[in-house]
């Protein structure tokens, strides 16, 4: 009780209505409270805890490389084994040619960093992003938040960065906004807060070929997608598409704040120089991140996670269909948007999900829908079990 007290006295709020649970401990898939109440985590930290809440083996790999050295100095500088070893397994994890990582702390600081390099690297202005688009709360991720009608979050927050516009997402006509004056296309393959909306077939490739015919950058923020979100490590691969520059943020820390864009060589040695030091960072690429991030990236492929999340992500479809209060779901993976079609519903279903035990969230610019986005890890009979619960609530709408 003291301890909400303060949080809502000290802590910098948010929203008007913060959740309040406390956290006392978590593991797998699950969080618990300090009168021990569990909570089935469906959000992960919004896409984070991809390898489960404290993994055995990320928690060794955070400790060690505590003891060992945490920082030292800027990125860039030293080489540091956590951070090479880390670049050389995630390079070899990429499609070609995305070779080169530049390390940062956050997903809003890898987008930040990605459209400076596509700026420098064509000497063009002009940025396009997609509509409904999310890619962080910084001034130039959020000049690039294609909000839908209205603009109410950029306007409060004008003068943002000049000389960028936003297409609408799946529209193939839009694709002729890309010209010779473009620097680069900013997008999310699958589109997160947008309520899961995945690319119609064909889209990425014709986007991918009108970048090309005009010299702009195609930069994916995998975001939220990568590291198995989707069934594939990258949901690049999952639609074969490889962009000029890739951001990651979120599970690619393993649970512990690390952010990235990666791109060929010819492009991200442009940073280089004119001007030296023309992007730095003190905690970027910091070594126990990197250390965290190369567990769960290692974990993920030795214990073959990905390759059963699209199986998992169809259980739940499959349990949840046909609830009649359920009127679409969309799903990439493990990342599910459960349509109910009304906000005050949505909004009374998470005083039910508090209830029962169900952490879910729903998504920035779709109140109608809610989010399932668990542990990549999380079992067959968890499945089963947080559907039992989400069902319950359901039936008391
Ligand atoms: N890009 C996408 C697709 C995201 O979902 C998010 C966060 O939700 C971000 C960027 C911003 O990341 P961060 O909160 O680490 O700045």
């Amino acid at each position: 009780m003291i301890l909400r007290k303060q949080f809502l006295s000290h802590v910098a709020q948010t929203s008007p209505s913060p959740m309040l649970v406390e956290v006392e401990r978590a593991e797998g898939s699950f969080f618990y409270t300090p009168e021990g109440k569990r909570y089935f985590d469906l959000v992960a930290g919004v896409s984070v805890s991809n390898v489960g809440h404290c993994n055995p083996v990320v928690v060794k790999a955070v400790q060690e490389q505590a003891a060992r050295y945490m920082h030292v100095m800027v990125y860039g500088e030293l080489v540091e084994s956590p951070q090479v070893t880390y670049a050389t397994e995630l390079a070899a994890t990429l499609p070609a040619p995305l070779e080169a990582v530049y390390f940062l702390n956050s997903g809003a600081e890898a987008v930040e960093g990605a459209l400076k390099l596509a700026k420098r690297f064509t000497g063009r202005t002009e940025m396009i992003s997609m509509r409904r688009a999310y890619h962080g709360s910084t001034h130039g991720a959020m000049s690039m938040m294609g909000t839908p009608e209205g603009e109410e979050w950029k306007a409060a927050f004008r003068p943002l960065l000049p000389d960028v516009q936003s297409i609408e997402f799946n529209h193939f006509e839009a694709l002729n906004r890309i010209t010779e004056r473009t620097a680069c296309v900013l997008m999310e393959p699958v589109q997160g807060e947008a309520g899961v909306r995945l690319p119609e077939r064909g889209y990425l490739e014709a986007l991918r070929s009108r970048c090309d015919e005009v010299g702009a950058l195609l930069i994916f923020d995998e975001i939220q997608t990568g590291m198995g979100r989707t069934g594939e490590m990258f949901a690049m691969q999952k639609y074969g598409v490889v962009p000029d520059i890739v951001c990651l943020a979120k599970a690619f820390g393993g649970g512990m704040p690390l952010g990235a864009f990666v791109a060929r060589h010819e492009i991200m040695d442009t940073l280089r120089e004119n001007p030296v030091l023309g992007h730095i960072t003190t905690f970027g690429g910091h070594p126990v991140c990197c250390a965290a991030g190369l567990a769960a990236l290692r974990f993920l492929k030795e214990e073959r996670v990905v390759e059963q999340v699209e199986a998992k992500g169809a259980l739940y479809e499959q349990l949840l269909q046909g609830h009649p209060q359920v009127k679409e779901i969309r799903r990439s993976g493990l990342l599910l948007a459960v349509e109910l079609g009304e906000s005050a519903k949505l909004y009374r279903l998470m005083e039910l999900f508090k209830e029962v035990g169900i952490m879910s969230d729903w998504f920035l610019y779709c109140d109608t829908a809610f989010r399932i986005s668990p542990p990549l890890t999380i079992s067959e009979e968890e499945i089963r079990e947080s559907v039992r619960l989400i069902l319950q609530a359901l039936d008391r709408l």
